[in-house]
């Protein structure tokens, strides 16, 4: 088999076809074409392709359908949408449902081999992930276990049930009575086997380590191995250890999305900004035409606002695409919720029904990021609670320092300049109000999510997010419908000698 990476190239234009395979082909990969949606469904169902190249919008089977169906069948093929700036928004929804990139057309080609080659190198470096993880799997995150006709455990693998039940003795005890077992998927499949049916059952299941109550996401395949008058015998039951591995697949999923989007928001920013200048020019205009009471007057009024709304969104969108480096500033999160600004926000609270309690550790270490940044996430984020309280509640911010917790090094997104991981300064705030469902806690952070109609644009997390982000924290949040929701930011303790680098890069 040869190493080439395969690529798929999907347009209904046989010019940007041919183009394409043959750009592609003089990069050293193998192209391969398709003239419509069916066609490539079709030949990426019987062939698996390193990356698909698709046009979105085609006749019958657009590029959408095309990545669901290439997703469905090869989950970790990347896909590229090739798109016009007419139809960016399907672009976005690309994106969401798991595209990797977008190209818009026309395109030119080194920008057409760079991203086909930041997808290749993605897709080889999962490759190797998978590889690096089946051999860890091999090594310390499979456990065997062999129980008899009455479900108690024989023999078991010691490396696995350390994880799952710490010291307490288990081999000669019936693995649904073990602490932890019983409202697992287990119960339901162990089931089958112990009544006597053959075959094969698999499910992932949770599970709270009994060592450290972590929770674990646990693979388990249970079949029977040997029978007696057609009963078995005994059963074998494979336990593989996935919680490593989800988290961390998740987490690559969750960034690289989010710089896409990022990327194409600010794209999509910068090409409204002209149109928008003439709309509102030619608005002011026809005001000056008509006469002030004539009833058009509204309707103009009305076009000025929304343009107005639509301004702020790009407005938004292009200063965050700018992210001009601030210079880092050793700031005090309790200096910043106690400034003025701070105390205007909190008083219009105030009026609105909503009590604001607070509770700040005193002698709360500085941490490192510019004020005006993380005055725009907490207020994003302090005005949202306000949103998600219409008839008033309380409002609790609390800020404090902490230790990385043991569970945190799994996300390993914080970094300190002096690489101590250990101190951590956090800032909760928490509200009485609304929640939020389950299934759109997922959405928070993505550009546009939003639930509140034309009252909301959906940038306020996702700027939120990336600032943090930037300045090596994180931001986490827990919410449930009707009881409220608690918003955690989590920045890293600046020290001395960062003080004095980010002084010494300034004067230069
Ligand atoms: P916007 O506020 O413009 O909708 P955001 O990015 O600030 O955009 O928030 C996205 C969505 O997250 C909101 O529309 C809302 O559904 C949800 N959300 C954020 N914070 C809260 C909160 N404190 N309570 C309930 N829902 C929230
Ligand atoms: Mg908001």
């Amino acid at each position: 088999m040869s190493d080439k990476a395969k690529v798929l190239i999907v347009d209904d234009e046989e010019i940007v076809r041919l183009n394409i395979e043959r750009i592609l082909e003089a990069e050293n990969y193998i192209a391969k074409t398709a003239q419509n949606g069916a066609e490539a469904i079709q030949m990426a169902k019987r062939d698996e392709f390193d990356l698909v190249l698709t046009d979105l919008i085609m006749e019958d089977i657009d590029g959408l359908r095309v990545l669901e169906e290439v997703k469905r069948d090869w989950p970790e093929t990347v896909v590229i949408i090739i798109t016009g700036y007419g139809s960016l928004s399907s672009a976005v929804r690309a994106m969401q449902r798991g595209a990797f990139d977008y190209i818009i057309k026309p395109c030119e080609k080194e920008e057409l081999i760079m991203r086909v080659r930041n997808g290749i190198e993605k897709r080889t470096m999962e490759k190797k992930l998978l590889e690096i993880n089946k051999m860890e799997a091999i090594l310390s995150n499979i456990g065997l276990f062999i129980l008899d006709d009455k479900g108690v455990i024989t023999s078991a693998n010691s490396d696995i049930s350390k994880k799952l039940w710490g010291d307490i003795p288990i081999v000669g005890k019936k693995l649904l009575k073990l602490p932890g077992v019983a409202n697992t998927g287990l119960v339901d499949c162990l089931k089958q086997p112990l009544s006597g049916e053959e075959g094969n059952y698999r499910e992932n299941i949770k599970f709270y380590s009994q060592k450290d109550s972590s929770e674990l996401i646990l693979s388990c395949h249970l079949r029977p191995v040997s029978f007696k008058n057609g009963k078995p015998k005994s059963i074998m039951l494979v336990i593989e250890d996935l919680t490593k591995r989800t988290k961390v697949m998740q987490q690559i999923g969750q960034a690289e999305k989010l710089a896409a989007l990022g990327k194409l928001a600010a794209g999509v920013a910068h090409e409204i900004n002209n149109p928008l200048n003439i709309i509102s020019l030619d608005v002011e205009f026809l005001k000056s035409q008509i006469d002030a009471h004539s009833p058009l007057m509204e309707n103009l009024q009305s076009i000025a606002e929304e343009v107005d709304r639509i301004a702020h969104i790009v407005k938004q969108l292009r200063d965050h695409a700018k992210r001009e480096d601030s210079a880092k500033e050793k700031i005090s999160i309790n200096d910043v919720l106690n400034s003025h600004i701070f105390s205007i926000a909190f008083s219009q609270l105030i009026k609105k029904g909503i009590q604001v309690e607070f509770d700040l550790e005193e002698r709360l270490p500085p941490v490192l990021i510019p004020r005006t940044k993380i005055t725009q996430v907490l207020m994003n984020i302090i005005k949202n609670a306000e949103d998600a309280m219409p008839n008033g509640g309380t409002l609790n911010i609390y800020s404090r320092r902490i230790a990385k917790k043991k569970d945190m090094e799994l996300t390993g997104d914080v970094k300190t300049g002096s690489g101590n991981l250990k101190d951590l300064v956090e800032i909760v705030i928490e509200d009485k109000g609304i929640g939020i469902k389950k299934e759109d806690i997922k959405y928070l952070f993505e550009p546009f999510f939003t639930t509140k109609g034309f009252d909301g644009t959906g940038l306020g997390l996702f700027i939120s997010y990336s600032i943090i982000k930037s300045y090596n924290g994180m931001i986490n949040v827990s919410s449930e419908v009707g009881q409220g929701t608690t918003f955690s930011i989590i920045l890293p303790v600046a020290y001395h000698n960062q003080e004095s680098e980010v002084a010494a890069t300034e004067k230069r």
